[in-house]
């Protein structure tokens, strides 16, 4: 399977997107073909050896429908776009200017057209007493204005589609003149071109805040290479090199700075408005902009797999998964134009076959009307645009949406259940005391066993015992290591078998592990079978934990914390933070059990997890949210809501974005469904004229974009 990336610039009509997406989807030998039309973005997979001919094929089917786009491949955008740009400073300023420059063009032409037009037609209205001149005044703003959309639905009836909405706009406006109504014939080409203009004009605007929202690609690197810094491609950088960031440059890779120090606005990240610092030692990322020192960092891993680069292509990916509202708007699309046209039909010939055709007029006018109403550009337009705008909201606050799917799943949460450790506790654990087996083992060898054992583990436990100990381990004193999720390890070393873990884990091992009368949680150890001391370790609970589940509770949801931890921890954690439902001592197994059941019982569940041997549960919650990005990637693979910072309060926010979102869509539908159902009822029985109709086919959508829009300036 390859992935191929089409951009269809200047694709500004929604409808036209719906018909290119159905009949490229329909080509032999294309699957998963979705169109983004938030992105002007056409993605589709195919088996063969070589993409040309499909690309061709679904070029030919672009132009028939939109001739002035502009078809180009759109594949390794990376790597295009860094070298694109090379030698630009801001290449994104580079890239907007050339932009609107073009467009600005194309726009001034529109509006130049479009006020001849309305000029014309205006003396067309004033100029009652002086036909001549009324007429040929009306005939040039009608050319002048609805030229374009006679000619696209000339073009498209020729192929046969009847449904077309420039050819239902043209048939509306030729009836009207055949009746007489030449002012209202004009109007209808007037408005609807206005309509366009200022719907492209809103949908540009807000492409363009979102892609910059998304601008956090980092045009080059400075790396160090056989004793001189060179200027390359975040793409050239290898593991391990060293590379230098000055004030007011973003950090292109992620790694750990070894010189220098210096504050960082990571903000565009993590949402995080409060600069972070970082000195000799600590990790950086990558796309986060150096404030005031110079930092050379060792660089931890290639650009494909560094932070921001997995931000950009789950962003990139976001809209292909359409949201289930979206789907059912395409449908309905689909059925609309073809219902209401039938129902002009009709209006306009079974009362005159009944009746005679004396009145024959006034029902052709009130078809026409139908006619104008046809289009459902408003929710074809705007309803992606809401999801796409609401992922671009939660991207800048650190929330990173999978899909507009999960973004509506998100808004029907009525339950959230937390995973304790590393979710709603720090997972960074303090030693607070060790006991020591009453046998002759000495606290040294209780430290050298267990950081043997714990070593290769990347749970938090183990780290912190590791840390602790502040031991070197010498790997090759390990033979080999085996961890039991919920358990525990086993690990096999110079010195013996040694089991770490807790209670029920030994107890499993046959080893008796004395019971420990303290709240926190135990690590028991063991050699060659022999109990020789206990961790006794605690951790913090996250700063902004508490604030955030009395938030959730108090909007009235259902939270609940699950743990592999021991019940007595477990319930002292749940205690401090106000959470009543607690289950503990699960292994990740019941936790994916607990999940399923609420599931079962018609709840609605987000899980939060850190992703450490929870990436079943995070996969099969109805939305799962992973924290601290930085954390595991298998639980961002499994997770279909990642945040970048390790922040509960970002679970909030991010339930209040989709619900904000899902709210404007929703209105976006009433709103522009109500008012074509009122129009058409209204002219059914003679009370709309062809004024009516226009607001609501050109209005509408214009306000709905305009709504639309509303999603992306929303605070959570
Ligand atoms: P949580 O559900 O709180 O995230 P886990 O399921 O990750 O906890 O772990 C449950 C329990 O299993 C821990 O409280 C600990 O007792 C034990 N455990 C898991 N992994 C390890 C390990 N590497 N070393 C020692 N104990 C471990
Ligand atoms: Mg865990």
């Amino acid at each position: 399977m390859e992935k191929v990336i089409l951009k269809l610039d200047g694709l500004g009509c929604a409808s036209c997107a719906a018909k290119i997406e159905n009949r490229s989807k329909n080509i032999k030998g294309v699957s998963n073909l979705t169109l983004d039309f938030a992105r002007s973005r056409l993605t589709f997979e195919h088996d063969e050896t070589s993409s040309e001919a499909l690309i061709k094929e679904i070029e030919s089917i672009v132009l028939a429908l939109e001739p002035d786009v502009k078809v180009s491949l759109q594949n390794n955008i990376a790597k295009h776009h860094a070298h694109e740009h090379a030698h630009a400073h801001d290449h994104h300023d580079h890239h907007d200017h050339g932009h609107s420059h073009g467009e600005g063009d194309h726009d001034v032409k529109a509006l130049v057209r479009l006020s001849v037009s309305v000029l014309l037609f205006m003396v067309g209205l004033l100029t009652e007493h002086f036909p001549v001149i009324q007429l040929t005044s009306l005939f040039a703003a009608y050319i002048l204005s609805g030229h374009k959309v006679l000619l696209r639905s000339y073009r498209n009836i020729r192929r046969g589609d009847v449904f077309d909405e420039n050819f239902l706009m043209s048939i509306a406006s030729f009836g009207a003149i055949a009746i007489g109504e030449v002012p209202e014939a004009v109007a209808v080409m007037i408005f609807y071109e206005i309509g366009e203009y200022f719907q492209d004009l809103a949908v540009n605007r807000s492409k363009k805040a979102i892609s910059s929202l998304l601008n956090i690609r980092p045009d080059q690197a400075t790396v160090l290479r056989n004793g001189d810094w060179l200027t390359v491609t975040p793409e050239e950088v290898l593991m391990g090199d060293l590379i230098r960031i000055k004030p007011g440059e973003r950090i292109p890779l992620d790694g750990t700075i070894i010189s220098g120090s210096t504050n960082m606005d990571t903000s565009a990240l993590t949402g995080e408005s409060m600069p972070r610092y970082g000195e000799e030692g600590d990790d950086v990322l990558s796309g986060s902009v150096v404030l005031n020192g110079i930092i050379t960092v060792k660089v931890a891993s290639v650009y494909a797999e560094s932070t921001v680069a997995r931000i950009l292509s789950l962003v990139e990916n976001a809209t292909a998964h359409k949201a289930p509202t979206e789907n059912f708007i395409t449908k309905f699309a689909r059925y609309y134009t073809p219902i209401v046209v039938f129902f002009a039909a009709g209006l306009i010939l079974i009362p005159s076959l009944l009746s005679g055709f004396e009145t024959f007029d006034q029902w052709l006018y009130r078809g026409l009307i139908f006619l104008v109403i046809s289009c459902p550009c408003a929710l074809v337009v705007s309803v992606p645009l809401g999801f796409f705008s609401g992922i671009g909201n939660a991207s800048r606050n650190g929330i990173l949406v999978k899909g507009s799917n999960y973004l509506e799943a998100l808004s029907t949460i009525d339950t959230v259940i937390f995973d304790k450790t590393g979710t709603l506790t720090e997972g960074k654990f303090e030693v607070y005391h060790t006991h020591l087996a009453p046998d002759q083992f000495t606290d040294a060898y209780l430290k050298h066993a267990a950081s043997l054992a714990e070593f290769h583990s990347n749970h938090p436990m183990a780290k912190s015992i590791v840390d602790y100990t502040g031991l070197t381990v010498n790997p090759e004193e390990i033979i080999s290591m085996k961890e039991l999720s919920g358990h525990g390890v086993i690990a096999e070393t110079r010195i013996g078998t040694i089991v770490a873990g807790n209670h029920k884990h030994l107890e499993k091992q046959g080893i008796k592990a004395p019971d420990i009368q303290s709240p926190y949680t135990h690590i028991h150890i063991a050699v060659n079978g022999r109990y020789i001391g206990t961790f006794d370790i605690r951790d913090r609970i996250k700063k902004d934990a508490a604030e955030a589940i009395k938030a959730l509770r108090g909007a009235g949801y259902e939270v609940a914390m699950l743990t592999g931890d021991r019940r007595r921890t477990a319930d002292a954690v749940a205690e401090e933070l106000g959470i009543a439902i607690v289950h503990s001592e699960l292994l990740p197994e019941d936790k994916y059990s607990v999940v399923q059941k609420k599931i079962a019982e018609g709840r609605k569940v987000a899980f939060v997890g850190d992703g450490i041997n929870d990436a079943p549960v995070l996969a099969g919650a109805t939305v799962g949210i992973s924290m601290g990005a930085i954390g595991s990637d298998a639980a961002i693979e499994a997770s279909d809501v990642v945040l970048m910072t390790d922040e509960p309060s970002k679970i909030g926010k991010a339930i209040r974005i989709s619900k904000k979102t899902k709210t404007i869509v929703t209105q976006n539908i009433v709103f522009a469904l109500g008012t074509k159902l009122l129009i058409m009822a209204l002219g059914t029985v003679g009370l709309s004229s062809m004024w009516m109709a226009i607001f609501a086919d050109v209005g509408v959508a214009l306000i709905a974009v305009l709504n639309s829009t509303r999603v992306l300036h929303y605070k959570p």
